[in-house]
């Protein structure tokens, strides 16, 4: 399974009240845009940085701060687990 970071383009900083950085998105449709690199698979998102971490952490689309990393017990979404084991990114 392949994750397309989508969201609506009102979020990108190229819009009144956006903040997800434009040059790092690109159009979908005249109202969806997706993070460069995840358009289709396999693919990696651009904001991802070297260290694993969000080099846009503040100004993540809203389906980054949607998706809990987390389970309610604290445990890591085992989605999460697999798709880092599928690109080689998991931390240790
Ligand atoms: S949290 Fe950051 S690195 Fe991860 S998909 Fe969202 S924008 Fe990309």
């Amino acid at each position: 399974m392949h994750y397309r970071v989508s969201f609506y383009q009102g979020e990108m900083d190229s819009q009144p009240g956006g903040y997800v950085p434009s040059d790092m998105a690109v159009s979908l449709t005249p109202f969806r845009a997706c993070m460069k690199g995840t358009e289709q698979a396999p693919g990696r998102c651009i904001a991802l940085g070297e260290d694993k971490l969000c080099t846009i952490y503040e100004n993540r689309p809203s389906v980054c701060r949607e998706f809990p990393a987390l389970l309610e017990d604290g445990s890591q979404n085992p989605e999460c687990i697999r798709l880092q084991a599928m690109y080689g990114i998991s931390r240790k």
